[in-house]
């Protein structure tokens, strides 16, 4: 569909108050409080459906570096820092093996969405060649594992293990780790990577304590009841079963063609529709990638996305999906306005317009592909595009299609209540036999209630406590007060979610680069410098309070649940020229030899 003809006939200002209309019905007082946390009585549904806990003795000595995670920023740090010739890595990781999200996640048609190419790390390092443009989750997890043996990081990994405590010995200067297998060992170096998105949540819906059938979260597949296997073998367990999955974020999106495929009956039930636009994938042809996998290619790639996706810079895409699409839209549109007319304000509204075209492409899709004309208007997204992760599926919205797949849409409401025997959705109950919670993650909630500890620094501060008015680091990575500590994570950085792994491969390389410094310099303690690390803050505070796709967006977790932002959560934002900005900078920081705004002390 020409974006020409669109254009003429969508009706923006109609279009703005529909939007506001679907908000209003969603936003709720209650914002991330109306999640359950999984502890006490549901502690159950954090269980690890994938390995049993092997019994180890606890650990007392002392490695050089100890990492909190295994998903991709452990096994990144650890591969950057082995080439850097320090070997003495310890990975502490609640999981039964490495890769994080993708040792949980396996729930049938788990994929990644942004491209293998780019997503999936260190490929140039290990010489693997991702099968499928976007590949499938048994394939990114035996990549995880791939990284961890060719870099040697089994040896020394504490598997089914979870960090209790975490406290600075100023007089020795070196971390002192417990754990809740009994370990208490020391590192000189400390690094946390557990993930933005690591800690299910439930929806707090009335009676969801009452149900008793089977019931389990997108992150611990159960397949003993389902039947079939994460590898495609069909789940012949719900044949004669009654499913409903709740929610239809990213993951639904994924699991729903499976579902309806297998299940006697399932029900969809969705508060908030995703936008779902193509996915085009395909196998990654051998010859093809034999003559573009030259050396250095993986990092053309990760710069070509970046530029492309975040409009950095005019560079050639060599990805082309959804996501690069999306911003050559914009820069499209944005290059039509006259020179005379380049103001913010006409920009703005240039990209307003093209985000107008594209949702009402996106939503003319839903009508070219579901038959029943009622179910088919209720998935259309009401919202600007990057107000929820935008979703790329070939067979989410033909699964509505499937005879037994029934579509509860709540209307913004959610569910209403769940009973001993199935669900209510507007003061209807239907009985099923299982419950699939594809509710998410806990996103904005403190990082000592996400990771279970909270790390202690000099003068028995903690980090919470230090953090109180939001948090306060020197390129996202060091924080005063907590020496030689690492943070793998994007925020006060590039921040760039589209695609999480090119944070993580930046801080792997910016740690290495610091401790080889450090053993240069001969020093025992590396920190943030406090005037350096304000001075920081001030720059990530001039980007506090944006929020992705601004502030008239439906609620989720990309907005604080529509809630306003407090001061902690305004200061998680990213470097305010962007993520290609942040990426030239810190490689310019890491270069130039004088480790500005670090202290390195013997
Ligand atoms: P989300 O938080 O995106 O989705 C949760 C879903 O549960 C939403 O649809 C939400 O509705 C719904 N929900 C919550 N409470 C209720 C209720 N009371 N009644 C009905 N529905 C309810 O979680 P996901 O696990 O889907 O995705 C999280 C993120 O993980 C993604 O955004 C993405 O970043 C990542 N992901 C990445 C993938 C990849 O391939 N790389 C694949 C899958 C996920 P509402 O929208 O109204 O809040």
């Amino acid at each position: 569909m020409p974006a020409d003809g669109l254009a003429t006939r969508v009706d923006k200002e109609a279009l703005k108050r529909k939007y506001a209309e679907e908000r209003a019905k969603r936003l709720r007082p209650d914002g991330n409080a109306q999640y359950i946390e999984l502890k006490d009585q549901w502690a159950s549904y954090l269980e690890d459906p994938h390995l049993p806990v092997q019994p180890r003795d606890p650990k007392t000595d002392h490695v050089t570096f100890a990492f909190v995670g295994g998903g991709f920023a452990g096994l990144v740090t650890g591969a950057r820092l082995k080439e850097a010739g320090i070997t003495d890595y310890r990975i502490i990781e609640k999981g039964g093996d490495f890769g994080g999200t993708w040792y949980w996640n396996r729930y049938p048609g788990a994929q990644c969405d942004t491209a293998s190419m780019i997503y999936m790390p260190l490929l140039e390092e290990t010489g693997h060649m991702p099968t499928e443009k976007y590949a499938h989750g048994p394939e990114i997890l035996e990549h995880c594992r791939r990284i961890g043996r060719q870099y040697e990081l089994y040896d020394n990994t504490l598997f089914h293990t979870e960090v209790e405590s975490l406290v600075w010995d100023d007089a020795a200067s070196v971390w002192v780790i417990s754990t809740n297998r009994g370990d208490r060992f020391t590192a000189q170096y400390v690094g946390l990577g557990t993930g933005p998105l690591h800690v299910p949540k439930l929806p707090g819906i009335p009676g969801i304590d009452r149900f008793q059938g089977k019931s389990f979260h997108t992150s611990r597949w159960d397949w003993s009841y389902t039947g079939g296997d994460d590898q495609g073998a069909p789940m012949d367990g719900l044949k004669d079963k009654r499913v409903a999955i709740i929610g239809t974020g990213a993951t639904a999106v994924q699991i729903v063609p499976h579902l309806a495929k297998a299940a006697g009956t399932l029900y969809v039930c969705q508060r908030t529709p995703s936008s779902i636009d193509v996915r085009n994938n395909e196998p990654i042809d051998p010859d093809w990638f034999e003559g573009i996998a030259t050396p250095g290619w993986q990092k053309r790639w990760l710069e070509s996305f970046t530029a492309n996706q975040t409009m950095g810079e005019e560079v050639e895409d060599l990805v082309k999906d959804g996501w690069t699409e999306l911003s050559r839209r914009i820069r499209a549109k944005v290059s039509e306005l006259p020179r005379d007319q380049m103001t913010p304000e006409n920009m703005m509204a240039a990209y307003e317009d093209s985000d107008f075209e594209k949702m009402e492409e996106i939503r003319q899709r839903v009508d070219t592909i579901v038959a029943d004309q009622d179910t088919a208007q209720k998935l259309k997204a009401w919202y600007r595009q990057l107000c929820k992760r935008p979703c790329f599926h070939d067979a989410y919205l033909q699964a509505f299609n499937e005879p037994g797949t029934v579509l509860l849409d709540t209307d913004g409401q959610g569910v209403e209540e769940i009973t001993e025997t199935g669900i209510v959705v507007a003061g209807q109950h239907y009985e099923v036999d299982c419950i699939v919670y594809a509710s998410g993650f806990e996103v904005g909630t403190p990082f000592e209630r996400r990771n279970g500890f909270d790390p202690v620094g000099r003068n028995g501060v903690s980090l919470s406590e230090y953090w109180a008015d939001g948090m306060r680091t020197l390129h996202g990575l060091n924080v005063h007060g907590f020496p030689n500590a690492f943070l793998v994570q994007a925020s006060q950085a590039a921040n760039f979610i589209s695609n999480y792994p090119h944070n993580l491969t930046e801080a792997g390389t910016t740690i290495a680069t610091i401790l080889t410094e450090a053993e240069k310099q001969r020093a025992k303690v590396i920190e943030a410098d406090k005037a350096a690390e304000d001075a920081w803050v001030g720059i990530i505070a001039k980007n506090a309070g944006m929020m992705i796709g601004g502030p008239d967006c439906t609620p989720g977790y990309y907005n604080n649940e529509g809630q306003p932002m407090d001061e902690r959560a305004r200061l998680a934002a990213g470097y305010p020229s962007g993520p290609v900005a942040f990426f030239k900078y810190i490689d310019k920081w890491r270069t130039a030899g004088d480790f500005k705004g670090l202290n390195f002390t013997s």
